[in-house]
């Protein structure tokens, strides 16, 4: 059995998975491969699966499925796992810091610093404390957000429709209802139809003024041009962000927004995360050779 370790995990994911097969990060040997470990970067379009007529297993490493075909892969017979379960600590741990970057203006403050500037008079910090976060999606990774948020003396709300009750966050019945009343908005929805775009002009009129946005979701829920156009207002005082339209972004209008603090898609990427997610690699693919 060959397995092809197509994006980036653990540099000692292969030690542990050599019990199983061969294991390559060659990824020409595709039409070989039986079981394909990916994270976001590959896209296991229809084409993609075309090419790999052996394929019977691929494990995406993190939580979105949305690159990858899951319609095709069902019609062929290819399973597909993800490693929902472990990213949810480190993701809100960067929504967190995020969120913290922002309000404390830590990249503006570092950038002054490195060009010889002293902005102490300029830069005006606030605190979280005291203030409302609401958190759009209370899934894992939202939970694990008002969780530490609470700590810091945060109010927390949340507006998840599929979820009925929280005993970490005050849940809202509409989306309108939770952005009238945040300080601090964050995102932690899956990519799907009824998310895409979710953040326009539109709802961004429901906003507070001077409201902080966190996206560690996925990029195409916002749309990039109506954001920008509220950091440029001031409707918006910050937007921290992880997700872009494509990793890394061709070309984003937030990138010459103001009071920006953007990261290259590091939710799920910390050493201790990799490690969770490696070792439940191991499991899924043993219990795919045992109930083979
Ligand atoms: P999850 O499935 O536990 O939670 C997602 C929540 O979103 C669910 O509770 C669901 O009910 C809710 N939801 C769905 N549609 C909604 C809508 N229209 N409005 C409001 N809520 C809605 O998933 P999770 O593990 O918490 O991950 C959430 C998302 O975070 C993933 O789908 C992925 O896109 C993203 N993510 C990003 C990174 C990163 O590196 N930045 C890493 C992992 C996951």
């Amino acid at each position: 059995m060959l397995i092809l370790i197509s994006d980036a995990f653990d540099p000692g994911l292969p030690a542990k998975l050599n019990k199983f097969g061969e294991v390559t990060s060659d990824k020409s040997r595709l039409p070989e491969a039986e079981v394909v470990l990916i994270r976001s970067k590959t896209k296991v379009t229809s084409e993609y699966m075309d090419g790999a007529p052996k394929l019977k297993l691929v494990i995406r490493g993190g939580v979105g499925l949305d690159n990858v075909d899951l319609d095709y892969a069902r019609e062929k017979g290819i399973i597909v796992h993800n490693t929902a379960a472990a990213s949810a600590i480190a993701v809100a741990e960067l929504a967190f810091t995020l969120m913290m970057a922002v309000t404390n203006h830590i990249a503006r403050a570092h950038q002054s610093m490195a060009e010889g500037k002293w902005l102490k008079k300029e830069l005006k910090r606030t605190e979280l404390y005291g203030k409302t976060l609401g958190i759009v999606g209370l899934g894992r990774i939202g939970t694990e957000l008002a969780i530490r948020a609470k700590a810091f003396g945060m109010t927390v709300a949340a507006y998840d429709p599929y979820v009925k009750f929280s005993e970490h966050a005050d849940l809202k019945k509409t989306l309108k209802a939770l952005l009238n009343i945040s300080d601090y908005v964050s995102m932690h929805m899956p990519l799907t139809p009824e998310t895409e775009g979710l953040i326009n002009s539109d709802l961004l009129k429901e906003f507070k003024d001077g409201a902080i946005l966190i996206n560690t979701g996925r990029g195409k829920t916002i749309v990039e041009e109506d954001v920008a156009t509220a950091l440029r207002s001031g409707k918006l005082a910050g937007f921290g962000n992880d997700v872009w339209y494509s990793d890394p972004p061709e070309s984003t209008p937030l990138r010459e927004a103001p009071n920006m603090t953007m990261t290259p898609h590091l939710g799920a990427s910390t050493k201790e995360n990799l490690l969770r997610i490696g070792e439940i690699i191991e499991d899924l693919i043993g219990e795919y050779v045992n109930g083979k």
